[in-house]
Protein backbone atom coordinates (compact mmCIF):
# COMPACT_ATOMS: atom_id res chain seq x y z
CA UNK A 1 0.00 0.00 0.00
CA UNK A 2 1.10 3.50 -0.99
CA UNK A 3 2.45 5.66 2.44
CA UNK A 4 0.79 8.69 2.66
CA UNK A 5 2.01 11.87 4.37
CA UNK A 6 -0.68 14.48 5.92
CA UNK A 7 -0.14 18.11 6.98
CA UNK A 8 -1.75 21.43 6.38
CA UNK A 9 -2.85 21.78 2.96
CA UNK A 10 -1.20 25.44 1.10
CA UNK A 11 -2.25 26.94 -2.16
CA UNK A 12 -3.97 24.97 -4.61
CA UNK A 13 -3.17 22.42 -7.06
CA UNK A 14 -0.57 18.86 -7.04
CA UNK A 15 2.24 18.06 -8.68
CA UNK A 16 4.86 15.34 -9.31
CA UNK A 17 8.48 15.04 -8.55
CA UNK A 18 11.47 13.59 -7.02
CA UNK A 19 12.65 14.61 -2.98
CA UNK A 20 15.59 16.56 -2.51
CA UNK A 21 16.37 17.29 0.59
CA UNK A 22 17.79 20.53 2.36
CA UNK A 23 20.41 19.33 4.25
CA UNK A 24 21.05 20.98 7.73
CA UNK A 25 24.18 22.22 8.79
CA UNK A 26 26.40 19.26 9.67
CA UNK A 27 27.91 19.61 13.18
CA UNK A 28 31.72 19.58 13.90
CA UNK A 29 33.42 16.78 14.50
CA UNK A 30 35.48 16.42 17.51
CA UNK A 31 38.54 17.56 16.64
CA UNK A 32 41.58 14.79 15.72
CA UNK A 33 45.11 14.62 15.48
CA UNK A 34 46.03 14.90 11.91
CA UNK A 35 49.24 12.40 10.71
CA UNK A 36 49.64 13.69 7.05
CA UNK A 37 48.86 17.46 7.11
CA UNK A 38 49.90 17.98 2.93
CA UNK A 39 47.38 15.38 2.64
CA UNK A 40 45.06 16.97 5.24
CA UNK A 41 45.44 20.58 3.80
CA UNK A 42 45.15 19.68 0.09
CA UNK A 43 41.46 17.86 1.49
CA UNK A 44 40.59 21.09 2.96
CA UNK A 45 41.20 23.04 -0.19
CA UNK A 46 39.98 20.75 -2.79
CA UNK A 47 36.77 21.42 -0.79
CA UNK A 48 36.79 24.80 -0.95
CA UNK A 49 37.50 24.64 -4.47
CA UNK A 50 34.38 22.14 -5.33
CA UNK A 51 32.30 24.76 -3.39
CA UNK A 52 33.44 27.51 -5.68
CA UNK A 53 32.93 25.41 -8.77
CA UNK A 54 29.31 24.47 -7.29
CA UNK A 55 28.14 28.17 -6.75
CA UNK A 56 29.75 29.02 -10.19
CA UNK A 57 28.15 26.43 -12.13
CA UNK A 58 24.64 27.23 -10.03
CA UNK A 59 24.95 31.03 -10.91
CA UNK A 60 25.40 30.35 -14.28
CA UNK A 61 21.97 28.39 -14.21
CA UNK A 62 20.49 30.81 -11.89
CA UNK A 63 20.17 34.08 -14.04
CA UNK A 64 18.99 37.13 -12.90
CA UNK A 65 19.39 37.81 -9.12
CA UNK A 66 19.80 35.07 -7.85
CA UNK A 67 22.49 34.77 -10.03
CA UNK A 68 24.73 37.57 -8.86
CA UNK A 69 24.02 36.38 -5.03
CA UNK A 70 25.61 33.13 -6.17
CA UNK A 71 28.55 34.48 -8.25
CA UNK A 72 28.91 36.93 -5.02
CA UNK A 73 29.26 34.14 -2.81
CA UNK A 74 31.52 32.25 -5.46
CA UNK A 75 33.88 35.04 -5.05
CA UNK A 76 34.04 35.03 -1.44
CA UNK A 77 35.15 31.42 -0.85
CA UNK A 78 37.49 31.53 -3.77
CA UNK A 79 39.67 34.10 -2.28
CA UNK A 80 43.25 32.68 -2.21
CA UNK A 81 43.89 34.57 1.56
CA UNK A 82 40.94 32.43 2.74
CA UNK A 83 43.02 29.24 1.06
CA UNK A 84 46.71 30.35 2.71
CA UNK A 85 44.56 30.73 6.00
CA UNK A 86 43.06 27.41 5.75
CA UNK A 87 46.45 25.89 4.73
CA UNK A 88 48.46 27.34 7.52
CA UNK A 89 45.96 26.45 10.43
CA UNK A 90 46.52 23.10 9.07
CA UNK A 91 49.76 22.65 9.35
CA UNK A 92 49.87 24.52 12.74
CA UNK A 93 47.60 20.93 13.91
CA UNK A 94 44.21 21.71 13.24
CA UNK A 95 42.03 18.65 11.07
CA UNK A 96 40.83 19.75 7.89
CA UNK A 97 37.23 20.62 9.35
CA UNK A 98 38.27 22.91 12.19
CA UNK A 99 40.86 25.02 10.15
CA UNK A 100 38.31 25.87 7.73
CA UNK A 101 36.14 26.74 10.75
CA UNK A 102 38.66 28.90 12.25
CA UNK A 103 39.89 30.35 8.87
CA UNK A 104 36.04 31.23 8.27
CA UNK A 105 35.56 32.58 11.59
CA UNK A 106 38.66 35.09 11.39
CA UNK A 107 37.00 36.08 8.08
CA UNK A 108 33.37 36.76 9.88
CA UNK A 109 35.04 38.75 12.39
CA UNK A 110 36.67 41.08 10.25
CA UNK A 111 33.73 41.90 8.05
CA UNK A 112 31.42 41.88 11.45
CA UNK A 113 33.74 44.47 12.22
CA UNK A 114 33.94 46.55 9.18
CA UNK A 115 29.68 46.99 9.61
CA UNK A 116 27.38 48.13 7.22
CA UNK A 117 27.10 46.12 4.20
CA UNK A 118 30.56 43.93 4.76
CA UNK A 119 28.71 42.73 8.58
CA UNK A 120 25.57 42.10 6.30
CA UNK A 121 27.42 39.66 4.73
CA UNK A 122 28.52 37.42 7.47
CA UNK A 123 25.80 34.89 7.06
CA UNK A 124 27.60 34.09 3.48
CA UNK A 125 30.70 33.28 5.07
CA UNK A 126 29.03 31.13 7.99
CA UNK A 127 26.88 29.26 4.70
CA UNK A 128 29.92 28.81 2.67
CA UNK A 129 31.58 27.21 5.55
CA UNK A 130 28.85 24.81 6.22
CA UNK A 131 29.39 23.66 2.98
CA UNK A 132 32.84 23.33 2.76
CA UNK A 133 33.01 21.18 5.93
CA UNK A 134 30.53 19.53 4.43
CA UNK A 135 32.33 18.60 0.82
CA UNK A 136 34.97 17.75 3.19
CA UNK A 137 33.02 15.27 5.50
CA UNK A 138 31.33 13.95 2.14
CA UNK A 139 27.90 15.27 3.90
CA UNK A 140 25.02 16.55 1.89
CA UNK A 141 25.96 19.96 1.42
CA UNK A 142 23.42 21.98 3.49
CA UNK A 143 21.39 24.96 2.41
CA UNK A 144 19.06 24.91 -0.31
CA UNK A 145 19.59 21.85 -3.19
CA UNK A 146 20.55 21.91 -6.36
CA UNK A 147 19.88 18.69 -7.72
CA UNK A 148 20.23 20.12 -11.97
CA UNK A 149 16.62 18.71 -12.36
CA UNK A 150 13.26 19.52 -11.43
CA UNK A 151 12.26 17.97 -7.46
CA UNK A 152 9.74 18.26 -4.75
CA UNK A 153 11.57 20.73 -1.83
CA UNK A 154 11.48 18.46 1.57
CA UNK A 155 12.81 20.74 4.78
CA UNK A 156 12.11 21.48 8.41
CA UNK A 157 11.31 24.58 7.89
CA UNK A 158 12.30 27.63 4.89
CA UNK A 159 13.17 31.10 6.93
CA UNK A 160 12.34 33.56 4.45
CA UNK A 161 16.27 34.77 3.87
CA UNK A 162 16.37 30.99 2.94
CA UNK A 163 14.04 31.25 0.16
CA UNK A 164 15.60 33.99 -1.53
CA UNK A 165 17.41 31.61 -3.90
CA UNK A 166 14.82 29.71 -4.53
CA UNK A 167 14.07 28.84 -8.24
CA UNK A 168 10.65 28.33 -9.44
CA UNK A 169 11.82 26.57 -12.34
CA UNK A 170 13.30 24.14 -10.81
CA UNK A 171 10.92 23.36 -7.33
CA UNK A 172 7.60 21.36 -8.41
CA UNK A 173 6.23 21.58 -4.55
CA UNK A 174 7.27 22.28 -1.12
CA UNK A 175 6.78 20.19 1.95
CA UNK A 176 8.09 21.01 5.48
CA UNK A 177 7.98 19.60 8.63
CA UNK A 178 6.87 22.43 10.43
CA UNK A 179 5.27 25.50 10.19
CA UNK A 180 1.58 26.24 9.96
CA UNK A 181 -1.40 27.35 7.72
CA UNK A 182 0.19 31.28 7.60
CA UNK A 183 3.95 30.65 8.09
CA UNK A 184 5.92 32.54 5.61
CA UNK A 185 6.77 29.37 4.32
CA UNK A 186 2.83 28.93 3.02
CA UNK A 187 2.95 32.84 1.95
CA UNK A 188 5.96 31.98 -0.36
CA UNK A 189 4.49 29.02 -1.77
CA UNK A 190 1.82 30.92 -2.17
CA UNK A 191 3.83 33.77 -3.91
CA UNK A 192 5.60 31.11 -6.30
CA UNK A 193 2.70 29.26 -7.50
CA UNK A 194 3.61 26.70 -5.90
CA UNK A 195 1.37 23.47 -4.88
CA UNK A 196 2.43 23.13 -0.20
CA UNK A 197 1.56 20.98 2.18
CA UNK A 198 3.01 22.10 5.95
CA UNK A 199 3.49 21.29 8.94
CA UNK A 200 3.72 17.01 7.99
CA UNK A 201 5.71 16.30 11.20
CA UNK A 202 8.01 13.87 10.62
CA UNK A 203 9.40 13.92 7.00
CA UNK A 204 12.16 11.22 7.51
CA UNK A 205 10.57 8.91 4.91
CA UNK A 206 10.95 11.76 2.06
CA UNK A 207 14.06 10.70 1.31
CA UNK A 208 16.20 11.96 -1.59
CA UNK A 209 15.57 11.16 -4.64
CA UNK A 210 11.91 9.06 -4.01
CA UNK A 211 9.12 9.83 -6.76
CA UNK A 212 6.17 11.77 -4.41
CA UNK A 213 2.86 13.33 -5.04
CA UNK A 214 2.06 16.34 -3.21
CA UNK A 215 -1.45 17.41 -3.20
CA UNK A 216 -2.26 21.15 -1.77
CA UNK A 217 -5.80 20.65 -1.94
CA UNK A 218 -6.03 17.46 0.00
CA UNK A 219 -2.88 18.37 1.98
CA UNK A 220 -0.98 15.20 0.96
CA UNK A 221 2.47 13.48 -0.10
CA UNK A 222 1.82 10.26 -1.67
CA UNK A 223 5.09 8.24 -1.62
CA UNK A 224 6.05 6.30 -4.65
CA UNK A 225 2.54 7.24 -6.33
CA UNK A 226 1.08 4.43 -8.81
CA UNK A 227 1.13 6.05 -12.41
CA UNK A 228 -2.83 6.24 -12.80
CA UNK A 229 -2.75 8.28 -9.21
CA UNK A 230 -0.36 10.40 -10.85
CA UNK A 231 -2.03 10.76 -14.09
CA UNK A 232 -5.49 11.32 -12.52
CA UNK A 233 -4.26 14.58 -10.55
CA UNK A 234 -2.50 15.81 -13.32
CA UNK A 235 -6.21 15.93 -15.07
CA UNK A 236 -7.47 17.51 -12.05
CA UNK A 237 -4.58 20.35 -12.22
CA UNK A 238 -5.57 20.87 -15.69
CA UNK A 239 -9.24 21.39 -14.73
CA UNK A 240 -7.69 23.45 -12.32
CA UNK A 241 -5.95 25.97 -14.35
CA UNK A 242 -8.43 25.90 -16.89
CA UNK A 243 -11.15 27.42 -14.49
CA UNK A 244 -8.57 29.51 -13.14
CA UNK A 245 -8.17 30.62 -16.69
CA UNK A 246 -11.84 31.28 -17.67
CA UNK A 247 -12.35 34.64 -16.38
CA UNK A 248 -10.71 37.65 -16.94
CA UNK A 249 -10.39 41.31 -15.96
CA UNK A 250 -11.66 43.50 -13.13
CA UNK A 251 -13.50 41.00 -10.15
CA UNK A 252 -17.01 41.16 -9.87
CA UNK A 253 -20.12 39.23 -9.05
CA UNK A 254 -22.17 36.99 -10.99
CA UNK A 255 -24.57 40.55 -10.70
CA UNK A 256 -22.28 43.09 -11.03
CA UNK A 257 -20.94 43.94 -8.08
CA UNK A 258 -17.45 45.13 -8.16
CA UNK A 259 -14.71 43.39 -5.93
CA UNK A 260 -11.31 44.67 -6.34
CA UNK A 261 -8.70 41.69 -6.85
CA UNK A 262 -4.51 42.77 -6.05
CA UNK A 263 -1.96 41.33 -5.58
CA UNK A 264 0.27 40.56 -2.70
CA UNK A 265 3.86 41.59 -2.90
CA UNK A 266 6.54 40.14 -1.04
CA UNK A 267 9.80 40.34 -2.42
CA UNK A 268 11.17 41.91 -5.57
CA UNK A 269 11.67 38.72 -7.25
CA UNK A 270 7.85 38.58 -7.51
CA UNK A 271 7.34 41.87 -9.01
CA UNK A 272 7.42 41.10 -12.55
CA UNK A 273 5.30 38.28 -12.52
CA UNK A 274 2.97 39.84 -10.27
CA UNK A 275 2.94 43.16 -12.41
CA UNK A 276 1.68 40.93 -15.69
CA UNK A 277 -0.88 39.36 -13.32
CA UNK A 278 -4.09 40.05 -14.25
CA UNK A 279 -5.08 41.87 -11.09
CA UNK A 280 -6.02 45.05 -10.31
CA UNK A 281 -2.99 46.20 -8.68
CA UNK A 282 -1.27 45.68 -5.35
CA UNK A 283 -2.92 45.02 -2.28
CA UNK A 284 -0.38 43.87 0.43
CA UNK A 285 3.64 45.20 -0.11
CA UNK A 286 5.45 43.44 2.89
CA UNK A 287 8.02 45.79 2.41
CA UNK A 288 9.65 44.24 5.52
CA UNK A 289 10.81 41.40 3.00
CA UNK A 290 13.14 43.73 1.13
CA UNK A 291 15.33 44.22 4.14
CA UNK A 292 15.10 40.85 6.21
CA UNK A 293 18.96 39.79 6.04
CA UNK A 294 20.27 43.31 6.42
CA UNK A 295 22.35 44.80 10.01
CA UNK A 296 21.34 48.37 9.75
CA UNK A 297 18.36 49.81 8.34
CA UNK A 298 18.37 50.75 4.41
CA UNK A 299 19.09 54.23 3.32
CA UNK A 300 15.89 56.58 1.72
CA UNK A 301 17.76 56.49 -1.70
CA UNK A 302 18.20 52.43 -1.62
CA UNK A 303 14.46 52.69 -0.79
CA UNK A 304 13.46 55.11 -3.01
CA UNK A 305 14.69 53.06 -5.97
CA UNK A 306 12.93 49.73 -4.33
CA UNK A 307 9.77 51.78 -3.86
CA UNK A 308 10.40 53.37 -8.02
CA UNK A 309 10.82 49.99 -9.19
CA UNK A 310 7.28 48.66 -7.63
CA UNK A 311 5.60 51.97 -8.44
CA UNK A 312 6.85 51.62 -12.48
CA UNK A 313 5.81 48.34 -12.40
CA UNK A 314 1.81 49.21 -11.55
CA UNK A 315 1.91 52.58 -13.42
CA UNK A 316 -1.81 53.10 -13.67
CA UNK A 317 -2.69 50.91 -10.57
CA UNK A 318 -2.91 51.10 -7.07
CA UNK A 319 -0.08 50.12 -4.83
CA UNK A 320 -0.96 49.65 -0.97
CA UNK A 321 2.64 50.15 0.86
CA UNK A 322 2.70 48.50 4.24
CA UNK A 323 5.02 50.23 6.04
CA UNK A 324 7.94 47.84 7.87
CA UNK A 325 6.36 45.19 10.03
CA UNK A 326 9.32 43.98 11.66
CA UNK A 327 9.50 41.68 14.60
CA UNK A 328 8.13 38.27 15.76
CA UNK A 329 8.58 35.88 12.84
CA UNK A 330 9.98 38.54 10.79
CA UNK A 331 12.60 40.06 12.88
CA UNK A 332 14.85 43.03 11.82
CA UNK A 333 18.03 43.63 14.13
CA UNK A 334 17.85 47.23 13.55
CA UNK A 335 14.05 47.24 14.28
CA UNK A 336 13.76 45.24 17.26
CA UNK A 337 15.18 44.26 20.22
CA UNK A 338 16.05 40.70 20.92
CA UNK A 339 15.69 40.60 24.59
CA UNK A 340 11.62 39.66 24.90
CA UNK A 341 10.28 36.54 25.71
CA UNK A 342 7.64 37.04 23.75
CA UNK A 343 8.00 38.92 20.07
CA UNK A 344 4.92 38.14 18.57
CA UNK A 345 3.32 40.07 21.37
CA UNK A 346 6.57 42.62 22.00
CA UNK A 347 7.62 45.69 20.14
CA UNK A 348 6.50 45.10 16.33
CA UNK A 349 5.00 46.63 13.71
CA UNK A 350 3.86 50.04 13.95
CA UNK A 351 5.02 49.77 17.94
CA UNK A 352 8.33 49.91 16.70
CA UNK A 353 7.58 53.80 15.34
CA UNK A 354 7.25 55.21 18.64
CA UNK A 355 10.84 53.89 19.78
CA UNK A 356 12.29 54.69 16.84
CA UNK A 357 10.32 57.52 14.66
CA UNK A 358 13.26 57.93 12.12
CA UNK A 359 12.81 54.37 10.48
CA UNK A 360 9.09 55.35 9.93
CA UNK A 361 10.28 58.51 8.52
CA UNK A 362 12.74 57.64 6.56
CA UNK A 363 10.52 54.98 4.64
CA UNK A 364 7.57 57.23 4.07
CA UNK A 365 9.68 60.14 2.92
CA UNK A 366 11.27 57.31 0.05
CA UNK A 367 7.69 55.98 -0.59
CA UNK A 368 6.55 59.61 -1.05
CA UNK A 369 9.32 60.65 -3.07
CA UNK A 370 9.05 57.08 -5.63
CA UNK A 371 5.34 57.54 -5.30
CA UNK A 372 5.15 61.37 -6.89
CA UNK A 373 7.43 60.58 -9.58
CA UNK A 374 5.11 57.53 -10.98
CA UNK A 375 1.58 57.55 -12.06
CA UNK A 376 0.86 54.07 -9.56
CA UNK A 377 -2.61 55.06 -6.67
CA UNK A 378 0.10 55.04 -3.71
CA UNK A 379 -2.25 53.93 -0.66
CA UNK A 380 -0.26 53.67 2.87
CA UNK A 381 -1.09 51.41 5.64
CA UNK A 382 0.23 50.56 8.92
CA UNK A 383 0.61 47.24 10.62
CA UNK A 384 -0.29 45.64 14.25
CA UNK A 385 -2.17 49.00 14.80
CA UNK A 386 -3.93 48.10 18.40
CA UNK A 387 -5.84 51.26 19.48
CA UNK A 388 -7.45 54.49 17.34
CA UNK A 389 -4.96 57.03 18.67
CA UNK A 390 -2.12 54.81 16.68
CA UNK A 391 -4.38 55.18 13.36
CA UNK A 392 -4.92 58.57 13.70
CA UNK A 393 -1.29 59.54 14.54
CA UNK A 394 0.07 57.46 11.48
CA UNK A 395 -2.44 58.53 9.12
CA UNK A 396 -0.92 62.08 10.69
CA UNK A 397 2.41 61.30 9.88
CA UNK A 398 1.22 59.81 6.31
CA UNK A 399 0.19 63.06 5.10
CA UNK A 400 2.88 64.90 6.55
CA UNK A 401 4.65 63.29 3.71
CA UNK A 402 2.32 64.55 1.43
CA UNK A 403 0.73 60.87 0.67
CA UNK A 404 -2.83 61.34 0.66
CA UNK A 405 -4.28 58.17 1.34
CA UNK A 406 -3.27 56.48 4.55
CA UNK A 407 -4.77 52.90 5.95
CA UNK A 408 -4.38 50.82 9.13
CA UNK A 409 -4.41 47.06 9.04
CA UNK A 410 -6.71 45.11 11.42
CA UNK A 411 -4.71 42.40 12.89
CA UNK A 412 -5.44 42.97 16.22
CA UNK A 413 -9.47 42.09 17.88
CA UNK A 414 -9.07 45.33 19.57
CA UNK A 415 -8.78 46.81 16.21
CA UNK A 416 -11.91 45.21 14.87
CA UNK A 417 -13.97 45.70 18.12
CA UNK A 418 -13.09 49.62 17.53
CA UNK A 419 -13.20 49.49 13.54
CA UNK A 420 -15.51 52.42 13.45
CA UNK A 421 -13.40 54.73 15.41
CA UNK A 422 -10.00 53.61 13.38
CA UNK A 423 -12.18 54.36 9.71
CA UNK A 424 -12.52 58.01 10.96
CA UNK A 425 -9.08 58.65 11.28
CA UNK A 426 -8.02 56.72 8.26
CA UNK A 427 -8.89 56.30 4.39
CA UNK A 428 -9.23 52.24 4.07
CA UNK A 429 -8.81 49.33 6.35
CA UNK A 430 -7.12 46.33 5.68
CA UNK A 431 -7.73 42.88 7.22
CA UNK A 432 -4.74 41.18 8.05
CA UNK A 433 -6.65 37.34 8.84
CA UNK A 434 -3.18 35.68 9.74
CA UNK A 435 -2.66 37.87 12.57
CA UNK A 436 -5.90 38.32 13.28
CA UNK A 437 -6.72 34.54 13.51
CA UNK A 438 -3.47 34.55 15.93
CA UNK A 439 -4.54 37.15 18.27
CA UNK A 440 -8.31 36.46 18.43
CA UNK A 441 -7.38 32.65 19.04
CA UNK A 442 -3.99 32.93 20.88
CA UNK A 443 -2.67 30.37 18.61
CA UNK A 444 0.82 30.63 17.67
CA UNK A 445 0.30 31.33 13.63
CA UNK A 446 4.18 29.62 12.67
CA UNK A 447 2.74 26.15 14.59
CA UNK A 448 1.38 23.31 12.54
CA UNK A 449 -0.08 22.10 15.37
CA UNK A 450 -2.41 24.43 16.33
CA UNK A 451 -3.78 24.48 12.45
CA UNK A 452 -7.79 24.27 13.42
CA UNK A 453 -7.69 27.42 15.64
CA UNK A 454 -6.06 29.25 12.88
CA UNK A 455 -7.90 28.15 10.23
CA UNK A 456 -9.80 31.15 8.69
CA UNK A 457 -12.65 30.10 8.47
CA UNK A 458 -13.49 29.88 11.79
CA UNK A 459 -16.83 31.91 12.85
CA UNK A 460 -15.27 34.04 15.46
CA UNK A 461 -12.76 35.30 12.83
CA UNK A 462 -16.12 35.51 10.56
CA UNK A 463 -17.79 37.76 13.33
CA UNK A 464 -14.48 39.90 13.62
CA UNK A 465 -14.68 40.55 9.53
CA UNK A 466 -18.21 41.02 9.32
CA UNK A 467 -18.20 44.12 12.21
CA UNK A 468 -15.10 45.51 10.36
CA UNK A 469 -16.89 45.62 6.92
CA UNK A 470 -19.81 47.22 8.67
CA UNK A 471 -18.23 49.73 10.11
CA UNK A 472 -16.06 50.84 6.93
CA UNK A 473 -19.71 50.70 5.29
CA UNK A 474 -21.28 52.85 7.95
CA UNK A 475 -18.02 55.08 7.62
CA UNK A 476 -18.20 54.95 3.80
CA UNK A 477 -14.33 53.81 3.81
CA UNK A 478 -13.19 50.29 2.01
CA UNK A 479 -12.69 47.64 3.44
CA UNK A 480 -10.10 44.89 2.23
CA UNK A 481 -8.79 41.34 3.44
CA UNK A 482 -5.01 40.99 2.44
CA UNK A 483 -4.57 37.95 5.02
CA UNK A 484 -4.09 33.89 2.84
CA UNK A 485 -7.88 33.97 3.64
CA UNK A 486 -8.43 35.84 0.74
CA UNK A 487 -6.57 33.43 -1.13
CA UNK A 488 -9.40 30.49 -0.69
CA UNK A 489 -11.89 30.74 -3.66
CA UNK A 490 -15.06 29.73 -1.14
CA UNK A 491 -13.75 31.74 1.77
CA UNK A 492 -13.45 34.52 -0.77
CA UNK A 493 -17.21 34.36 -1.62
CA UNK A 494 -18.14 34.87 2.30
CA UNK A 495 -15.75 37.21 2.92
CA UNK A 496 -17.74 39.70 -0.08
CA UNK A 497 -20.98 38.47 1.61
CA UNK A 498 -19.64 39.64 4.81
CA UNK A 499 -19.17 43.38 3.43
CA UNK A 500 -15.17 43.15 1.81
CA UNK A 501 -14.02 45.33 -0.40
CA UNK A 502 -11.78 43.94 -2.08
CA UNK A 503 -9.15 40.87 -1.46
CA UNK A 504 -5.65 40.66 -2.00
CA UNK A 505 -3.62 37.44 -2.78
CA UNK A 506 -0.16 35.92 -4.17
CA UNK A 507 -1.11 36.39 -8.20
CA UNK A 508 -1.11 32.49 -8.57
CA UNK A 509 -4.25 32.23 -6.36
CA UNK A 510 -6.38 35.54 -8.06
CA UNK A 511 -7.79 33.30 -11.01
CA UNK A 512 -9.75 31.09 -9.29
CA UNK A 513 -11.41 33.55 -7.18
CA UNK A 514 -12.04 35.58 -10.00
CA UNK A 515 -14.10 32.58 -11.19
CA UNK A 516 -15.32 31.95 -7.99
CA UNK A 517 -17.04 35.71 -7.67
CA UNK A 518 -17.66 35.43 -10.89
CA UNK A 519 -20.44 32.62 -10.37
CA UNK A 520 -22.24 34.02 -7.53
CA UNK A 521 -24.20 36.90 -6.91
CA UNK A 522 -23.55 39.33 -3.96
CA UNK A 523 -26.75 37.56 -2.45
CA UNK A 524 -25.71 34.13 -2.70
CA UNK A 525 -22.36 35.78 -1.21
CA UNK A 526 -24.79 37.14 2.00
CA UNK A 527 -26.02 33.64 1.96
CA UNK A 528 -23.21 31.66 2.35
CA UNK A 529 -21.79 34.67 4.76
CA UNK A 530 -24.77 33.65 7.13
CA UNK A 531 -24.22 29.92 6.57
CA UNK A 532 -20.41 30.15 7.25
CA UNK A 533 -21.20 32.40 10.67
CA UNK A 534 -23.69 30.15 12.06
CA UNK A 535 -21.49 26.92 11.87
CA UNK A 536 -20.20 25.55 15.00
CA UNK A 537 -16.74 25.54 14.16
CA UNK A 538 -14.77 26.15 10.93
CA UNK A 539 -14.81 22.57 9.64
CA UNK A 540 -18.58 22.64 9.67
CA UNK A 541 -18.10 26.25 8.37
CA UNK A 542 -16.55 25.09 5.40
CA UNK A 543 -18.63 22.02 4.50
CA UNK A 544 -21.73 24.47 4.58
CA UNK A 545 -20.69 26.47 2.11
CA UNK A 546 -19.48 23.65 -0.25
CA UNK A 547 -22.48 22.12 0.38
CA UNK A 548 -24.64 25.23 -0.83
CA UNK A 549 -22.09 25.98 -3.83
CA UNK A 550 -22.64 22.65 -4.79
C1 LIG B 1 -1.76 39.20 8.05
O1 LIG B 1 -1.35 39.16 9.21
O2 LIG B 1 -2.81 38.66 7.67
C2 LIG B 1 -0.96 39.89 7.02
C3 LIG B 1 -1.46 40.10 5.82
O3 LIG B 1 0.30 40.28 7.35
P1 LIG B 1 1.54 39.24 7.48
O4 LIG B 1 1.07 37.90 7.00
O5 LIG B 1 2.63 39.79 6.62
O6 LIG B 1 1.83 39.29 8.93
MG1 LIG C 1 0.25 40.48 9.80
Amino acid sequence: MTAVLTGIAVGTGSATGPVARMAPMPPLPEPRTVADTAAEAEAALAALREVVADLESRARTAGGAAAEVLEAQGMMAADPVLAERVEKLVHEGRDGAHSLDAAFGEFRAALKAAGGYFAERTADLDDLRDRAVARLLGLPMPGLPAPGHPFVLVAEDLAPADTALLDPTQVLALVTGRGGPTSHTAILAKALGLPAVVGCGDTDDLTEGRLVLVDAAAGTVRLDPAPEAVASAAAREQQRRQRAGRVHGAGRTADGHPVKLLANLGALQELSSAASADCEGVGLFRTEFLYLDRAEAPGLDEQTAAYRQVFDAFAGRRVVVRTLDAGADKPLPFANADDEQNPALGVRGLRTAARNPELIDTQLAAVATAAAASSAEVWVMAPMVSVPREAADFAARVRAHGLTVAGAMVEVPAAALRAEAMADSCDFLSIGTNDLAQYTFAADRTLGSLAELLDPWQPALLDLVRMTAQAGERRGRPVGVCGEAAADPLLALVLVGLGVTSLSAAPSCLGEVRAALSEHTLEDCRTLADLARAAEDAQSARAAVLARTG
